[in-house]
């Protein structure tokens, strides 16, 4: 196996507030939390400093055993939480400071993700300088009754500030999150929050259905039916009407939920939804090199204790790459060669194209929009 390129996923526990429905690994900081995110930024340079030097290959050079590449080069970082501009920006800066040390690729991307309201004129610049070529702006909606209802902090006049000071910083590779199905959504909301993103004209727009995680305040105040979700058929509704605004706006839709200027797809994204490897550092960062998954300990006591190693190793078998390969490609909607999938999956192929759900075009195997919409089931044959 030779893998010439590779990508750094960095994880910041940290967010100045928790949205209603996050179950993802942060922590809730006030301001005079900055000791505790010095600590972090100590252990996570600790950490690059301790398993980067012997990952990861210096520019220009490769190192190859046979046809193997045993330290492959850089050519995406993404530095994601949490809320990443949620540490001072000299934080922030530090860590950008070590990952140049570790080597980078000439036309390298290097995203940061940044809620609205945590970025100024000099911060943006900060970043800027320290090589950062893109950033994604998690707004989820423009009206405030709704970012009221998933307690997201920000306002929309926040966000438009901060986007409008990116682009006098020279940000010209801005993705915007936008979540639809949210707790009192209608498809007007939804039709307007496109319209005035759209309006803006970010390089990139992330769509995703509001997804109820478990022990979260969202679920509980769903369970108790204190908030309802609109129904599944508003869902493919809003779902479809994305679709539509996004492009006839001049966006492809490239991924499931995701749609780009041309040429302004997330590189780092792609790559992982081919299962390019990507290493990743951080409090229960995830890697993966393409032979196996594990990631870093979820204990923050322990993770600051300078506790690095592997947990959770995961040896995919044959069988499990094959299903990724099948369940991450037909995420992307340019599908996968027909060239390239698995021998045994060749009559379930044919069963879900006879059902409508998969199309053979152009030498590839895609999912169609019905099979957009059904995409889980899709997935789950290919499990079995
Ligand atoms: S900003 Fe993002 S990571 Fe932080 S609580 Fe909200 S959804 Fe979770």
């Amino acid at each position: 196996m030779r893998f010439a390129n590779t990508g750094i996923y960095i994880h910041i526990p940290f967010c100045l507030q928790k949205c209603d429905y996050c179950d993802f690994l942060s922590f809730e900081c006030r301001k005079n939390s900055h000791d505790a995110m010095e600590r972090y930024t100590d252990a996570l340079l600790q950490e690059m400093e301790a398993n980067g030097r012997t990952q990861f290959a210096p520019t220009g050079t490769d190192v190859f055993v046979g046809t193997n590449c045993v330290r492959p080069q850089i050519s995406t970082i993404y530095i994601g939480g949490g809320t990443p501009t949620a540490l001072p920006s000299h934080l922030l800066c530090k860590i950008l400071c070590v990952i140049k040390k570790l080597y980078l690729l000439a036309g390298i991307e290097i995203t940061v993700e940044a809620n609205p309201g945590t970025l100024t004129g000099e911060y943006l610049a900060a970043l800027k300088i320290h090589g950062v070529t893109r950033l994604s702006m998690g707004l989820q909606t423009t009206k405030p009754h709704l970012l009221k209802a998933i307690n997201r902090m920000h306002t929309m006049e926040n966000f438009l500030d901060n986007f409008h000071a990116a682009r006098n910083a020279g940000f010209d590779n801005i993705n915007v999150d936008l979540m639809f199905a949210l707790p009192g959504q209608t498809l007007q909301d939804w039709q307007e929050t496109l319209e005035e993103i759209i309006a803006l004209s970010p390089e990139h727009i992330s769509a995703y259905s509001l997804t109820p995680a478990e022990n979260t305040p969202l679920w509980d105040a769903l369970d108790t039916g204190k908030i309802h979700l609109p129904s599944d058929e508003t869902d493919r509704k809003m779902y479809h009407m994305a679709r539509k605004l996004l492009t006839d706006a001049g966006y492809i839709h490239y991924e499931l939920s995701n749609f780009a200027k041309p040429g302004c797809e997330s590189r780092h994204n792609v790559n992982c939804w081919r299962r390019v490897p990507y290493y990743a550092f951080g409090l229960g960062a995830h890697s993966f090199d393409g032979e196996k998954r594990w990631h870093n300990t979820e204990d923050m006591s322990e993770y600051l204790a300078g506790n690095f190693a592997p947990q959770g190793v995961e040896v995919l078998t044959e069988a499990d790459a094959r299903a990724e390969t099948m369940i991450l490609g037909l995420r992307l909607m340019e599908g996968i060669k027909a060239s390239d999938i698995p021998h045994v999956y060749v009559d379930e192929v044919e069963a879900q194209i006879k059902k409508g759900l998969l199309a053979r075009e152009d030498g590839c195997v895609r999912l169609t929009p019905r099979g957009m919409d059904l995409a889980n089931q899709v997935f789950e044959a290919f499990l079995q």
